[in-house]
């Protein structure tokens, strides 16, 4: 049985960032991951901050297109269009992506097997054993001193190695289709649209527009809706067009780390709560992750009190976007669509636009959302949202 030091397993991109960040620690590292290539079909609509390539060390070179300018379109079709003084973030194409961080990690010399469907971590006290089946459905069994699950949104792993597993989501759904215009990116809104979240088209290079939703329930049947509501040149194809939906995860979720186990990324619950996003907070909690992982090779230390300090991190980095934006976002699914349109309009007429040009930040929305409920006409609306349903006093507080 191969034995390695680390055994990473999904190769999306926490996976990859940290294989290649232990690699290059000088660990021996094995990623197993469960597709033949490495991000095929991902679903995902690419949307990164500008900044994140410069912060990380990443190649530009699966970007596809820039935003700067953002379209949103109320449940009454008000529309309002919000341009940033510069591109504030990047579209990249997944598969380019993904690759990148495959062969940085790769050229850090960790080993990547694809087509390795990972069932079973057996951890022991001399170290662990990693139950897979390849491809054709053989056994697959790899030793390890530790292992890092970044195995996504499929909580499956986190249960058996007693990691906690994300227990909310919402579902996504998209296509990607050629399409002349939209040129700059448009969000919809409402309850029609997609409840509790929002729809979106997204430019992506070369005519291509990746067109999707997030929402709690029936993600297919309501992008389908959406496309023919908004996107009447696309009905042609829309029959055959390959909608896939996939969860996202949302919510803190704790532990993410045990005896000789670490998870990283989704599978970790590290996802932007207000949109779903996740590549971003999961490298920056790879990063952290390695070096809880390298710490532990250097003091020989592999049990759950060492590698606590990873979640302390990270949760000192993302706990309140975390937090802020699933109440938010759970308040905003509350709106009626009369109280968007309400929120379209102090948009228009409040002074609201100059506060978000302030305190917009792609990857970081607490500050922005602060500042918004600080504005008397902000709060109101949120408050008049909250007792929407009556759930009784400080049900939401
Ligand atoms: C419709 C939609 C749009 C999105 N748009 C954006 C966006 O614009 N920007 C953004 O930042 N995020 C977006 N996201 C979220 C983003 O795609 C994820 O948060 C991100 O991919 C998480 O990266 P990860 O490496 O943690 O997990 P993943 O990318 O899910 O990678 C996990 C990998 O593990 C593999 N795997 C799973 N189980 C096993 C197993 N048992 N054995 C071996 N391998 C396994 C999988 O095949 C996969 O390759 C979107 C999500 C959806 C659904």
């Amino acid at each position: 049985m191969k034995r390695s030091d680390v055994v990473v397993i999904g190769g999306g991109p926490s996976g990859l960032r940290v294989a290649g960040r232990l690699a290059a620690g000088g660990l021996d590292v094995r990623v197993l991951e469960r597709k033949a290539r490495i991000g095929a079909n991902v679903i995902c609509t690419g949307i990164v901050g500008r900044e994140l390539f410069d912060d990380l060390g990443l190649d530009r070179g699966s970007v596809v297109g820039e935003i700067r300018t953002v379209r949103l379109v109320s449940p009454f079709s008000t529309d309002l269009t919000y341009e940033h003084p510069r591109p504030f973030a990047s579209v990249v194409d997944r598969e380019m992506f993904d690759g990148g961080l495959a062969d940085a990690a790769r050229a850090a010399g960790a080993a990547i097997e694809l087509g390795v469907t990972v069932e079973d971590i057996d951890v022991r006290s001399d170290g662990l054993v990693v139950e897979a089946r390849d491809g054709s459905g053989e056994p697959v069994r790899r030793a390890a001193e530790m292992a890092v699950v970044a195995s996504g949104v499929d909580p499956g792993l986190q249960k058996k190695c007693g990691l906690g597993r994300p227990r909310d989501f919402l579902n996504g759904a998209q296509v990607e289709a050629a399409l002349d215009g939209p040129d700059a990116t448009t969000i919809f809104f409402g309850r029609d649209v997609a409840p509790g979240g929002f729809g979106w088209a997204v430019p992506a290079g070369a005519g291509k527009v990746r067109v999707g939703l997030l929402t709690k329930k029936e993600p297919k049947a309501r992008l389908r809706r959406m496309i023919e509501t908004s996107f009447a040149t696309l009905l042609p194809a829309a029959g055959e067009m390959p909608i896939r939906t996939k969860p996202v995860a949302q919510g803190l979720l704790s532990p993410t780390f045990g005896t000789r186990v670490l998870s990283v990324g989704e599978a970790a619950g590290q996802t932007k709560t207000t949109t779903g996003g996740g590549i971003s907070y999961g490298l920056v909690c790879a990063d952290l992750a390695a070096d809880a992982v390298v710490n532990a090779f250097r003091t020989s230390a592999f049990g759950a009190a060492s590698l606590a300090e990873y979640e302390r991190r990270w949760r000192k980095a993302l706990e309140k976007e975390i937090v802020v934006g699933y109440y938010t976002r759970k308040l905003c699914a509350r709106l009626s669509d009369g109280q968007i349109e309400g929120l379209f309009h102090l948009a228009r007429t409040d002074g609201i636009v100059p506060i978000i040009r302030e305190r917009a930040d792609f990857e970081w929305h607490s500050g922005l959302i602060f500042a918004l409920l600080q504005r008397l006409s902000f709060m109101r609306l949120f408050r008049d949202a909250r007792d929407r349903f009556s759930p009784g006093p400080g049900a939401l507080s």
